[in-house]
């Protein structure tokens, strides 16, 4: 294979009057105005239905049938070969068809352009360059061989028997693009379930890739009813993974059927899986005010909290507590909610009523209990789209379950500590939640730093000095938690690729 280096996609601006800005705009005007249908592609075939959500059972055993039939003859296809075309799609993802993915990503998943461009630009097209890139390297281990002239040792990665099953979230258009397109560049087949909130999006990522030469059944998109879709691919014998990306819920059900399935499969079935959070930013009174407050306000209500990254518990000592709380006030005040093609509105609506209903719920309950109390934001209007305010609540009970359950909305929590009881909230930090995925601390005093890091090692699984809980980078940051909050597999890392391949170890005599 080839050498080649590859580096993380640059940011753009869309400064007024630039050129990213201008195609941006017709591009968000042309799909507005669209009314291409996004349909389910079974072996490349479109299948047209009047509701891409109501997909029975037949459509999603054929494509169970075209994945894993298409998986054997794709497994052939030099790793060589499979990377040109990984490297050609990430071209087109960061030239020609960069801003029709950032304005489907705005439209459908109401995302702010610098949320889109971080994500439906950059991080997608870093996900599919370095997994190309960690392929190759994987791909050069060389077992020893004592004794060369007369046995050769050597290690050959197969794609995964069957099919994988990707079910991915609206949140990120690039983590649609990693689940379903990682195991295909090792080899696998896959059946793609994108998101409902994410359809647009994902059928173009779906478009781009086919456009490289991603041979028709390999990846075969399949927007479905969840409930049917599971009970399909977990009931069938040729079952080789699911990589998920989603709810605790969705993640446990999908293990049970797997668990009860377990004598029908022909390989154990790898579930690989990335789910919720509760995530912290712990402040230590030698923290910098500026820091807190700017990485805190990004953090927690960025995309309007959806990341499953975003903090949504603060824990704060009572001496910085009157500078961060008139920080936070502030800085929040500034932020516009509103249309996210008005380029100056900080956040959007959030995804959909079910999420609006579940977010509100929080801050109704934070109106009425007593413990808590709303110091800025508690506002929401659902007349011309979900749009809640960015929230901020006090707690005088750092246990209360808006502070230990994920609300996946834009409402911060934040609990007041007396400064000599850092140990204590050290603890609590560690115990009080079922999730692990991500956590910031904020200290200057650096054998704190290196206490801290000591006592919260399983916390989380990115943790953060001095700096946000959120904006993990490909390849900078591999990213995943551990306890509840997911297997840990860490997406945008050199391991991940190993997760889709099965290693046959060769020797040979001479
Ligand atoms: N990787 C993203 C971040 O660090 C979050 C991904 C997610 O929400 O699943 O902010």
């Amino acid at each position: 294979i080839e050498e080649f280096t590859v580096k993380n996609e640059p940011v753009l601006t869309y400064l007024p009057g630039s050129k990213e800005r201008c195609e941006l705009e017709s591009a968000l005007k042309s799909l507005s105005c669209s009314t291409e249908e996004v349909p389910l592609i079974i072996g490349g075939e479109k299948c047209k239905s009047n509701n891409a959500r109501c997909q029975v059972m037949d459509q999603i055993q054929q494509a169970i049938k075209v994945a894993s039939e298409a998986q054997k003859c794709w497994d052939t296809v030099p790793l060589r070969e499979r990377i040109k075309i990984w490297l050609k799609a990430a071209d087109l993802m960061a030239g020609k068809y960069r801003q029709v993915l950032n304005a489907a990503t705005m439209l459908g998943q109401s995302k702010t352009v610098i949320q889109a461009e971080i994500d439906s630009a950059c991080e997608l097209i870093d996900f599919i360059r370095f997994n190309a890139y960690y392929a190759k390297e994987v791909s050069k281990y060389k077992p020893v061989s004592p004794l060369p002239q007369q046995t050769l040792n050597s290690m050959r990665y197969r794609g995964l028997e069957g099919f994988v099953a990707a079910v991915s979230p609206f949140n990120f258009t690039a983590i649609g693009g990693n689940l379903a397109y990682t195991p295909a560049l090792m080899g696998c087949g896959v059946l793609w379930k994108p998101s409902d909130t994410a359809l647009l999006s994902n059928y173009i990522i779906y478009k781009i890739m086919t456009e490289a030469g991603v041979p028709p059944g390999v990846v075969n998109f399949v927007p479905a009813d969840g409930p049917v879709f599971g009970k399909a691919i977990t009931g069938s014998p040729d079952l080789a993974g699911i990589n998920f990306t989603g709810s605790v819920p969705t993640f446990n059900w999908l293990w049970t059927e797997t668990g009860k399935n377990v004598n029908g499969y022909k390989n154990y079935p790898r579930l690989i899986g990335e789910c919720g959070g509760k995530n912290y930013h712990f402040v230590h009174p030698s923290a910098d005010v500026e820091t807190v407050v700017n990485g805190t306000i990004l953090s927690s209500f960025e995309f309007c909290g959806q990341k499953c990254s975003a903090c949504s518990r603060m824990y704060v000592p009572e001496s910085l507590w009157c500078k961060i709380k008139e920080g936070l006030i502030a800085t929040r005040d500034l932020l516009k909610v509103g249309d996210v093609q008005e380029f100056d509105s900080f956040i959007g609506a959030v995804i959909d009523d079910k999420a609006y209903k579940r977010i509100t719920s929080y801050i109704e309950h934070a109106k009425c209990s007593p413990d808590l109390e709303i110091i800025a934001g508690g506002k929401y209007d659902d007349k011309c789209g979900y749009f809640i305010e960015p929230t901020i609540v006090v707690t005088k009970n750092p246990k209360e379950r808006i502070m230990t359950e994920e609300i996946f909305g834009p409402v911060l929590t934040i609990y007041v500590y007396p400064d000599n009881k850092i140990e204590e909230m050290l603890t609590l930090i560690d115990t009080s939640t079922p999730y692990a995925l991500t956590g910031a601390v904020f200290a200057q005093d650096m054998e704190f730093q290196t206490y801290a890091m000591e006592k919260l090692k399983l916390a989380s699984g990115n943790y953060y000095v001095n700096d946000k809980s959120t904006g993990s980078v490909v390849a900078q940051q591999p990213f995943g938690g551990s306890r509840m909050s997911g297997t840990n597999d860490k997406a945008g890392g050199p391991h991940y690729v190993l997760k889709w391949a099965s290693p046959q170890s060769i020797k040979e005599t001479f």
